[in-house]
């Protein structure tokens, strides 16, 4: 595979986010690391290294994790610190002053960033559109004293290269396939650091380690000990999936050795692991939609000049690689970016009202429609409706922090048919699937729950009670669609 490599971060990624200097004469250029938990393939670690080796300062990464932020728990909680325990040691591998940080009680956090900033030359920071993210990156730029830049390494598409919102994901293709190219010729490096001088160690003001004591051995890894300790969620407790850079590029060899070839046919099937199992890393900023498009390519043999010219919108034959390929990276691209997209440019794009206005009237129509099945949460989210092929997927979710596609939708489209309003629905999915799916309070969490209700999509005969004309989807079609015999075993109670 042959994708040009630009040792430059893009200035369509760099947003100066306040008014204050850099200090030259600071100690160290300071790496914020919160959403991009990784060192690889990363614009915001990049564009801390660019500034270090242009100042001669060494960089000290900050990486923390909160206790207070919505649904925080035991199963969040223990594959994020995997990731850090990771970085741990491969920081101080490089000599790099690696701090990590983890709050045991609600804003026990607060003043670690202050502290560190005032010996900054520059604070450098992920920048992120989704969950508390944006809110927190906003109010830290406004309180500091040094400048600070954010970096946007969310995808393929610098985001503010986007107008606007997307009504469907034709539409958005059609725009990639116009504008994408110049940016893949500009990939982030696999490795920031390289040829870049070594600095020696930085070091950080004394009443941080005071104040804010590096974690323990065993809370970097995640203990159930030490879960014990913090204020989140015991009930959702860990799965064996493990996070950081290390396991995702092993999922990634995974899916491309065996799996990519099959990718079309096996995506929707229950009864074999058919997708990547990429999303909780991919969310995490454990990998980078870059490196997994560059794996892809390279296993395709292709290069940029195998692009044709031309932006239909169509996926088949966008990239001029095989199907298989094509359609993975349909959903790593395409879908995935179209959410991002909608979190920076729709407003309000996690309220209801973000819907189109066609979803938006027929719900409403049909809102006092007779719901012959109506759950409580509770019982939602202890699987005890009248449907099996439906509980065995909460059952799933609830268990191993994920579910299946095909499955995710209809279970999607359930909790719809199955609530008082539809507004009901969109809180109980947004809920269950945030507080449950290691992939969740991500872009594409909006962007699938919203499906459900139409976003997306477009209107299909013929009007339905409580669905109107908004695509509705059956347990029984499932079941004969998908082989899910063995699926329905796996997960009967
Ligand atoms: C109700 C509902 C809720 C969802 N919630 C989430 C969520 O919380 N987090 C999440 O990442 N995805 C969510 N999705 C989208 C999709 O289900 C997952 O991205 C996908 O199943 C992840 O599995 P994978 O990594 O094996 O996907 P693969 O098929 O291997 O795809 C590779 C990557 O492409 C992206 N992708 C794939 N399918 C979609 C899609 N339909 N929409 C957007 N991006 C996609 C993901 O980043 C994924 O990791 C949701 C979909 C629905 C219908």
């Amino acid at each position: 595979m042959n994708v040009p490599n630009d040792s430059g971060v893009p200035a369509a990624r760099i947003r100066v986010l306040n008014d204050a200097p850099m200090r030259g004469d600071g100690d160290y250029v300071l790496y914020w690391m919160t959403a991009f938990r990784r060192r690889g393939y990363n614009f915001a670690l990049q564009r801390a290294a660019e500034r270090s080796a242009e100042l001669g300062k060494a960089i000290v990464v900050l990486e923390g994790l909160r206790c207070g932020y919505p649904w925080a728990s035991d199963r969040l909680h223990a594959f994020v610190l995997q990731g850090m325990e990771e970085n741990r040691r491969a920081f101080g591998r490089a000599g790099i002053k690696y701090v990590p940080f983890v709050e045991m009680s609600p804003r026990g956090g607060k003043g670690l960033l202050e502290i560190l900033s005032e010996r900054a030359c520059c604070v450098v920071a992920d920048d992120s559109p989704a969950f508390f993210l944006p809110r927190m990156l906003c109010s830290a730029s406004e309180r500091l004293n040094v400048m600070v830049e954010g970096v946007d390494s969310n995808g393929l598409l610098p985001l503010r290269e986007a107008p606007g919102a997307f009504p469907t994901a034709h539409a958005f293709r059609r725009f990639l396939q116009k504008t994408l190219i110049p940016h893949l010729l500009a990939f982030p490096a696999a490795d920031p650091f390289l040829g870049k001088p070594v600095l020696p160690l930085a070091e950080i003001p004394k009443e941080v380690p005071e104040r804010w004591p590096e974690p323990a051995r065993n809370m970097l890894s995640g203990t159930a000990a030490a879960l014990a300790s913090l204020p989140i969620d015991h009930a959702v407790a860990p799965v064996a999936l493990v996070g950081g850079e290390k396991a995702a590029r092993q999922v990634l060899r995974t899916f491309i050795g065996e799996r990519l070839s099959r990718y079309d046919e096996d995506r929707n099937r229950t009864d074999v692991e058919g997708t990547s199992g990429l999303s909780p890393y991919l969310h995490f900023g454990h990998i980078s939609a870059h490196e997994v498009f560059e794996a892809v390519a390279r296993n395709e043999g292709w290069s940029i000049e195998h692009v044709p010219q031309r932006a239909t919108g169509s996926r088949t034959g966008w990239w001029g690689m095989g199907p298989q390929a094509e359609g993975f990276l349909d959903q790593l691209v395409t879908w995935r970016e179209l959410g991002f997209n909608a979190a920076l440019r729709l407003p309000r794009y996690e309220c209801y009202e973000s819907l189109p206005g066609w979803a938006l009237n027929t719900l409403q129509k049909h809102t006092s429609d007779h719901r012959p099945k109506a759950y409580s949460l509770q019982e939602i989210e202890e699987a005890r409706t009248h449907d099996p092929l439906w509980n065995a997927a909460q059952r799933q979710l609830v268990r191993e922090g994920r579910l299946h596609n095909y499955l995710r939708m209809l279970w999607g489209k359930k909790i719809l048919e199955w609530s008082p309003s539809p507004p009901d629905a969109l809180a109980v999915m947004t809920h269950l699937n945030n507080k449950y799916a290691l992939d969740g309070r991500d872009p594409n969490s909006t962007s699938g729950i919203f499906w459900c209700l139409g976003r997306y999509d477009r209107a299909w005969g013929p009007q339905r009670p409580i669905f109107g004309t908004v695509r509705y989807m059956s347990s029984e079609n499932t079941a004969r669609k998908l082989r899910v015999g063995d699926y329905l075993r796996r997960y009967a109670n």
